[in-house]
């Protein structure tokens, strides 16, 4: 076989997270899976971070899922699951990328979605895709937190299911994320850095490297480093934080819904949950960009940010997950970079211009 062949193969042959780690997910034989072939994302050896940390650091990037976060990962699970059941519509609240998600995977399962977001506090590209997945957008004068308090009543309903990552489903999908690090690495890492806003995905990582670690599949679970913005930090504080404030849209949340996931999560691997200033993110997000050549959002950088101020012991293997893309959220870009006014439209000037 030629090696194009090969390549059409592989490529062809990924098929979403659900068919391919069905021995460790709760779908049924006869459930039929709703996927957009999620998951599979690059896991890139980083050189330069590598080299500034004396250590093999890797970058997971998911902002290469179909809509552009890990956030496909849960609802695949989620949304086959709703539809199995017979449900006719879900809801979430979000800060945007959970919205997307949703509306994308229940566009191709035919469901309604609905989804409540923060006025004001989503990032561009998310809304866009929102609504043009189809969703109906629900923009409420409150932020995330009085949102998923509403869905929760919402749910309790029975006429609509919840897609937030209090569906355990959603979980079970994100979990997949830690069993791609070690199928890529062939071992787990010895840290493990990533963000952290409603908790859902340090409590899905945990779990899914416990599990690889419990079939055998691993000998070692990493350290689990978690991170928040430091204006929206309540599990740094051991409170919750009413009006959380940060550039890092994705993880503005005063009272995470899986708080004690996360803790467990960081006491149990002798980790941490840590908080890093916007400065701090901003500078991991341009860092990344110009150093490593990965575009993510600013609440991905936050993972970055936190391993730009920790030690890690010379030579060991560290994962950060980059959560989400950078186009989801361009204006937040556009503030960090001096954007060039026009010049006239001659060779002259254009040499000037560049310096060359
Ligand atoms: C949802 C999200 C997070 C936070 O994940 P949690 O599971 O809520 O902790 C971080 N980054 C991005 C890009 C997200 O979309």
């Amino acid at each position: 076989m030629t090696t194009t062949e090969d390549a059409r193969i592989a490529m062809l042959n990924w098929p979403g997270v659900v068919e391919a780690y069905r021995k460790y997910l709760p779908v049924p034989a006869e459930a039929e899976v709703v996927t957009l072939r999620e998951g599979g994302t690059p896991l890139y050896f980083a050189p330069r971070l590598s080299k500034l940390k004396e250590a093999d650091v890797y970058i997971k990037f998911e902002g290469a899922n179909p809509t552009g976060s890990f956030k496909d990962r849960g609802m695949t699970v989620a949304i086959t699951m709703a539809k199995h059941s017979g449900a006719k519509a879900v809801v979430c609240a979000s800060t945007g990328n959970t919205s997307a998600a949703s509306a994308a995977y229940a566009a191709r399962a035919g469901l309604r979605s609905i989804v409540l977001i923060p006025s004001g506090y989503i990032a561009l590209g998310k809304l866009a895709q929102a609504l043009i997945y189809g969703a109906k957008v629900v923009q409420i004068k409150g932020n995330f937190d009085r949102a998923l308090e509403i869905v929760r009543e919402l749910g309790e309903t029975g006429l609509v299911t919840v897609v937030n990552s209090i569906n355990p489903y959603r979980i079970e999908g994100q979990k997949t994320g830690a069993f791609e690090v070690v199928d890529a690495l062939g071992f787990a890492p010895s840290h493990h850095f990533i963000p952290v806003g409603n908790a859902g995905n340090i409590t899905a990582y945990w779990k899914g490297y416990n599990e690889y670690l419990s079939d055998n599949k691993c000998s070692s679970v990493p350290k689990m480093m978690g991170f928040q913005a430091e204006g929206a930090a309540p599990i740094v504080k051991g409170e919750i934080v009413r009006f959380p404030d940060t550039v890092a849209t994705a993880i503005r949340v005063g009272n995470p819904a899986s708080w004690k996931g996360a803790l467990a999560a960081a006491s149990e691997s002798e980790g941490t949950i840590g908080a890093v200033t916007d400065k701090e993110i901003l500078a991991a997000y341009t860092y990344l960009a110009r150093e490593e050549s990965i575009f993510c959002e600013p609440a991905s950088a936050a993972a970055v940010a936190g391993l730009m101020k920790t030690t890690v012991p010379r030579r060991s293997t560290v994962v950060c997950v980059l959560t989400g893309h950078g186009l989801k959220d361009p204006d937040t870009a556009i503030t960090q970079i001096e954007v060039p006014g026009a010049v006239e439209a001659t060779l002259e000037a254009i040499t000037k211009e560049v310096g060359i």
